[in-house]
Order: structure tokens, then sequence, then C-alpha cells
């Protein structure tokens, strides 16, 4: 019998680690970990994913026409422009496998996103690195980490988990730097969280190298459906629609999203909420001793004196049902994630940080 081996890098990949829902012994949590809409799906999302429920017997559309049509519209885009995926989890991973294998490299920056590491290994390229500056993406380290090699460049922006951003500026920065070989991919997942922000729109109808990924998991309340999108010149388009199952997304993801899309006025009020609740309790926090920095996304990431201390004070929210995010795997060890919820969830949080500052501990 011979020996079954993975693709060599593959057994390097760490697990993802994703938000939790539950504390052992609490029937009643606040999910802060996974930076949800805490108001949920539109009521209009709902209604088509039951309208969609006597037809799943069918297969879905192959092309996904209809959705983005939907998506062009909202936002002025060319529809044959656009890719949909299962999340954009699977957007990242189309770009690696297509555009990445062994001897490539694939740039992400010290506290980016998870999902680039991990999709660039699986591609059987190697992921680099660049550092990032007080907690924002740095331009120059990330042009000076560039080779010849390098395939793949992800930037998140707004980031997670830091909720900084680059300016549209940087980005074109950016985009005029990368090697003539390379991709600058500009992960916008919290986009329509960033006031004024396109996403990297513009500079993705203007430059051939660059992508921009959006997602319906955030601002739309879709994580559970797992729709995401990509725009970028129609070469690449083509490209990635080369290698994606021909019936990636189901009947009710679909619709969801293309009912999502169409409903402004709950994405708007939605982004409203997020913005000022957000400055609020960054203040509270900050009164407190727990600074953060000048949020962008729907989510803080909220620094304490040490990792001891961010450690304590998850146990402490825990324990009182809130459960937030570690982020010690973005090397990030003295800070915890935290999403906006409603005004009572951000209420909970900033009470169970006093408590937790005041405590004798
Ligand atoms: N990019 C970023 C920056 C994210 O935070 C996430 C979700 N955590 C994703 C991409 C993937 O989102 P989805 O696959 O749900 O569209």
């Amino acid at each position: 019998m011979g020996k079954i081996e993975p693709q060599p890098g593959i057994m390097d990949i760490a697990l993802y680690q994703g938000g939790a829902s539950h504390v052992p012994g609490l029937s009643e949590v606040i999910k802060l970990s996974s930076n949800e809409n805490p108001f949920g799906p539109s009521p209009k999302a709902i209604e088509a994913v039951r309208a969609a429920a006597g037809s799943m017997h069918r297969y879905p559309s192959t092309d996904h026409a209809a959705l983005r049509a939907a998506i062009g519209e909202v936002h002025g885009l060319d529809p044959e422009r656009i890719i949909c995926g299962v999340g954009s989890d699977e957007i990242i991973h189309f770009l690696c496998q297509s555009y990445a294998g062994p001897g490539d490299e694939v740039i992400y920056t010290e506290h980016g996103f998870s999902m680039y590491k991990i999709s660039a290994r699986a591609a059987g390229a190697t992921p680099v690195v660049a550092p990032e500056h007080d907690r924002r993406v740095d331009v120059a380290a990330v042009l000076a980490a560039c080779t010849a090699r390098t395939r793949l460049v992800f930037i998140t922006n707004p980031g997670n988990p830091t909720s900084t951003m680059l300016s549209a500026d940087e980005l074109g920065q950016l985009a005029d730097g990368v090697p003539e070989t390379a991709l600058l991919v500009i992960d916008s997942a919290y986009a329509e969280f960033a006031a004024g922000y396109d996403g990297g729109a513009a500079l993705a109808t203007a430059r051939d190298n660059v992508v921009m990924l959006r997602t319906f998991s955030k601002a739309y309340g879709l994580g559970g459906m797992r729709v995401g999108w990509g725009y970028s010149q129609r070469g690449i388009i083509d490209v990635l629609n080369r290698i994606r199952g021909p019936f990636n997304l189901s009947l009710p993801a679909l619709k969801a999203a293309e009912a999502a899309v169409h409903d402004r006025a709950f994405v708007d009020s939605y982004i409203a909420e997020n913005a000022r609740l957000r400055v609020w309790l960054a203040d509270r926090l900050a009164d407190l001793g727990v600074p953060s920095d000048p949020a962008q996304a729907n989510f803080i990431l909220a620094r304490f004196a040490d990792a001891a201390e961010a450690e304590a004070c998850d146990a402490f929210l825990q324990s009182r049902g809130l459960i937030v995010r570690r982020v010690n795997g973005y090397n990030l060890p003295a800070a915890l994630r935290i999403t906006i919820g409603d005004e009572a969830a951000c209420r909970k949080v900033a009470e169970a940080v006093a408590a937790f500052k005041g405590a004798d501990r």
C-alpha cells in the first residue's frame, strides 16, 4: 500500500478559528465575535427565501445573472465584471488557485484577514507577511515585500481585526507600485461601514491589476447564506469563472442576496446605527482606560495593558454572556475585537468592562 500524503504545505495550515457562539453553562449569550448584523437579515430577504422554497428541486442559476445585474445596478458597475462566490472566502480561494502556485508569493499584512494565508498555502504558494505600523497597513512596507515572484497582494480595507483603513490615494499608490506580474486585491468586506468609501470600485474600474472583494455577510446580514462577490477587469473574471463550480451558490442564497441588495433602507439604517454606537462604545471604553483606534467597520479593536489583561477581560465578559473575539492569531494578543451590537448589547459591554476594570483582581 502506498503512503497517502497531502500536497506539500497543507499540513502547515492552521485551522480557521471562528468566533465562539456558546458559553458553557449559560443559556443566553450575546454574540459579538463574528461581526454579524445584530438586526438580522432584511425582512425582504427572508420573504425571498420563503418564496424560493418550492423550487428547491431545481438547480440554481449557473451564471448568477440576476444577482450580478442587481449588484451592478445598485453599485453602478458592469455586471460582466462581477463574479459571485460562496462568501468572499471562495473568491479569495479562486484567486489563489488561479494566480499563485508553488514558487509564487502571496502578500498579506501583519494583521490582515487569516484566509489569505490559508488559501495561499492551499494553492502551494508561499504566504509573505508585510509588517503594519500602529495597527495600520504600511504602504511602503507592502511594496518593499514585493518581489518578482509576488502574484497577489491582499489588503483588508477597512482592516479586520484593526478597523483602520487606507485612503483612496494610498490604495492608488499600491496599485501603481505592485509588480506588473501581481494583482492588488482590495478586500472590502466592511466597506459599507466606512463613510464615503467606494470599496476600491473606482480603482478596480480604472486599473487592470486591481480586484475588489465584497460580501453580503456583514452589512447585509446574510452570513449564514454565504454570498460574496468580486469585481475586476473582464479577463480576470473570466479566469476565475473557469475554476468556479457551476452551482456554487444555492437558490436561497441567490434569492436572499438579490432581495437584500435592493433593500437600501434596511442597510442604511444599520450603517447609521453602527456609526453612532461604535463611537459611543469606543468613547466609554476609552474613559475606562481601554483605548481603540478610530473604527471604520462594525467592530472596534479594544486595547488592554497586556495579553494577560485582555485574556482576563475576555473571561469576565464571557461570564456575563458576552462573547467577543481574542485576536492572538492576528499578532494582537493584548486586544479584543468587539462587534458593535445593538444599543442594549453595547451598554452591556460598557458596563461589563467598567465592572472588570473596577473589580479587585
Ligand atoms: N474578508 C474579510 C476581511 C472578512 O472579515 C471576512 C469574514 N470574516 C471575509 C473576507 C469573508 O467573508 P465571507 O466569506 O462571509 O463573505
